[in-house]
Parts: C-alpha cells; structure tokens; sequence
C-alpha cells in the first residue's frame, strides 16, 4: 500500500491567488458585458519585455546548442562558474559585501528555493514568519510536517506568526519583546525586505537586531530579496549581509523574476556562506554549505544554459541600464498607484521601495468585501490582506506590475467608485 504524505491533506484549501481566479471568472460569467474592461493588479506578475541584453544573450546561447563544437550538455548543479561569479561581484563584491562566488546556488526562481532549504535543516525546528505573509513560506513549511493542522481561525498549529500591524510600521519584532507574551523562541525566520505583501522595507537597526538574536539562539534568517532591485531607502539594507555577523546566521533567496523581468524565464538564486552552521540533536555544528551542494548536486542538473546566460547577461553595463530602466518604470507605476490611493483618504504603506501598495480598506469594508466591491463597480483586481494572513485583514494590496495605461486607469476608476 503506497502512503501518501499525510501533511499535504493538512494545507486549507484555497491558496490565495487560485480563489480570486475564481471570483474573477464568476464575475466574468455574471457579466460578461464588462469581462473585457477587468484590469489585473492582483497576481505579482510582471508585464514588461524582457531587457534586450538578456534577449540576445539567450538567443546566442541557443545558437551555440546547435553546432556541435559549441554544444553543451549537462552543467553544472549549481549553476556556472561564470554565472556564479558575476553575481557575487555584481550584487556583493561591488558593493563591498563578503560573497564568493561558490556560496552563490542558482536555481529556478526563489520559490522553489523557500521550501528547499528545509530539506538540509532538521524536523522540529520552530519556524516563524510573519504575518501577513507570502503563503508559500507556510504552504511549504506545512508540506514537509514542520506543522500541525489548519487552525479554525487562520494559520497552522505550531508556526510562530509575527504579527506586522500599524503599530510596527508592518515589520517584524524581535522575538524577544514577544517573549513576555509567551511566545517560543523560534528556530528557523523567515523575512522579506522589501516585503510582499506591505511593500514595507526593514531598517538597519531592526535587521541588526533580528541578527543579534539569530546569533543569540543559533537561529537561522531566510532572508527574502526578490524585491530587491527596488529598495531605494539608504537606510534599509538591501543584502542581509550588509549586518555585521549575518554570514553567520542568514541565507538570502534572490529572484531575477522582478529585476530582469523573468517571471516566465524562471532564475533565481540563494546565498549559503560557509561560516553557517546549523546543529545536531547532539549540539554539534554542520556547516550547510556542504549540505546544500550536495543537495543540489543530486537533486537537480541546474538551471538551463541559455537562461543562465541571460541572467549573466543582466550584469552587464547595458543589461545593469535596462534593469534599472525595468524597475524605474513600474516604480513609476507604485508612485502613481500610492498618490492615487492617498487622494482618496485611504491609509497607505509600501509603493517607495517595492513594486506593492498595501492600504487600509475603507470603513466598512473587510478585505474580501472590497475585493468584490472593487472588481464589481471599478472592474479591478486587487489582493485581499486577509489572504496573506490574520494582520491582514483589513487592508488589500495593489501590484504595480502592469501597463502605464492600466495603472492610470486603475486610479480613475477607484475615484470613481468611491
Ligand atoms: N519571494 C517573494 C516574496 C515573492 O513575492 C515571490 C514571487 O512573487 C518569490 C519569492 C518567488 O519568485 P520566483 O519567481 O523567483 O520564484
């Protein structure tokens, strides 16, 4: 008798964006006249071309695949050694930051690359994320049994939830000052800066205290940087690696999905340093960077050559230009969205050094309510906050990742239908 993986039967049905794909196609069945006219600021996916340096770089690649002398089979498990090395000059080295190239592991998309990386660290560890949150933290947490059930209220038994709310300008305490309030001192963190879903991005000071108490507890951050590339404010760091003690505590998840545009391309990759350690039952330290290559060496063949290459390419000087070009023109869009939304009186947070906004819904209206209300009188669709967890409850958020056109039309549309 096979087995099936009993904590699958635990996940609460309806993951986030598959529920508003229903509602929308329930709407466009009611109403087909207006079908046509819905805008999508829901899902975070991006619009745009691809940078043409990228383009071109995977297009020469695929070239070389069909001439025998310049063909290439399987590379590498964890990417080239030209990839490897142009990402660790290209994201740390140049900006003064201690990565070398062989703790660089590339992957398809930092996606996969939160739920792998329970694979190396052990059952029983007390993962806490914050809320609200980017599902797939938890999704995958609950898949590999880091959990218990579904709770009635929202969440899973046995997860710490952060909880992000005005009061801390939406970033997450140090489990410390939650101490008192009996919560357990989590294991494993996970943190996204600039963050998906609030768009808000965490200070020096507070990413230096969550190293703190990492080092404290022999804790592990999961850093989450695919956002990255938007992070402007000098004073929020984009690498944790830019804190003093980080190598010894932290991995960092990176995505070309919002930089380079390479949400259907699919590359991204993780940080591991070699100074990081985790621990057996027995108190004994195993640095995971052996761990993870081994991981990686026999799970996978690594990530295609010619979209390697492509994301070779974004570190060039013109690739660099056409990434910063990407990233300016939906960073417009944020802008346009964050003054709209602060027009109409709504309490307004992200949109500066992220591609989101996240607002405060209007008296009256629970998440899901203005959901339905926006896509039913404004034809709009948005991301309820409560679908990112209890703390959002009360909020929605909006991508900027669409059309010029569309976002200012979107703007137009919720003052009318306020
Ligand atoms: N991390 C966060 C916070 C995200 O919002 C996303 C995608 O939306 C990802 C990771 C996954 O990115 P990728 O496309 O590299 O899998």
């Amino acid at each position: 008798m096979a087995l099936v993986n009993e904590h699958y039967l635990k996940l609460s049905a309806g993951y986030l964006f598959p529920e508003i794909a229903r509602r929308v196609s329930a709407f466009a069945a009611e109403k087909p006249q207006f079908a046509g006219e819905i805008i999508r600021c829901g899902i975070g996916d991006v619009t745009e071309a691809l940078p043409p340096s990228a383009v071109r770089a995977m297009q020469t690649a695929n070239a070389e695949l069909a001439t025998r002398s310049t063909f290439r089979g399987y590379g590498p498990g964890t990417g080239y050694e030209s990839v490897r090395g142009a990402i660790a000059h290209g994201d740390f080295r140049e900006r003064g930051i201690d990565v070398a190239d062989d703790e660089i592991f590339l992957s398809d998309g930092s996606k996969g690359d939160c739920g792998a990386i329970l694979e190396i660290l052990g059952a029983g560890n007390r993962i806490a994320v914050t809320d609200p949150v980017y599902p797939v933290y938890v999704d995958s947490n609950v898949m590999v049994g880091n959990t218990g059930p579904a709770l009635a209220g929202g969440g899973y038994e046995g997860i710490t939830y952060l909880p992000c709310t005005e009061s801390n300008g939406f970033l997450a305490d140090v489990p410390s000052e939650l101490r008192g309030e009996g919560v357990a001192a989590p294991d494993v963190i996970y943190l996204c800066s600039p963050n998906n879903p609030t768009g808000t991005v965490m200070d020096r000071a507070r990413a230096q205290a969550w190293v703190a108490y990492a080092r404290k507890h022999r804790a592990i951050i999961l850093w989450d940087a695919a956002y990255e590339a938007y992070n402007r404010d000098a004073n929020a760091p984009k690498s944790i690696y830019e804190i003093e003690g980080a190598r010894d505590c932290a991995v960092e998840f990176r995505s070309f999905s919002k930089s380079g545009g390479f949400t259907g391309v699919r590359c991204g990759y993780t940080v591991m340093p070699k100074s990081l350690m985790a621990y057996t039952r027995a108190g004994e330290a195993v640095a995971l960077h052996g761990l993870w290559t081994r991981r990686w060496n026999t799970r996978s063949n690594g990530v295609s050559y010619a979209v390697q290459r492509g994301a070779e390419a974004l570190y060039t000087d013109e690739g660099r230009k056409e990434v910063q070009a990407l990233v300016d023109f939906y960073m417009e869009n944020a802008r346009i969205l964050r003054d709209g939304c602060i027009a109409l009186g709504l309490r307004t947070w992200g949109g500066q050094n992220a591609p989101y906004v996240w607002a405060k819904t209007p008296e009256g209206h629970d998440s899901w309510g203005f959901f339905d209300h926006l896509l039913r009188n404004a034809r709009v669709v948005t991301t309820p906050g409560a679908g990112f967890g209890r703390c959002g409850e009360g909020y929605f958020r909006i991508s900027a990742f669409n059309s010029r056109a569309n976002v200012e039309e979107v703007v137009r549309r919720l003052a009318a239908t306020r």
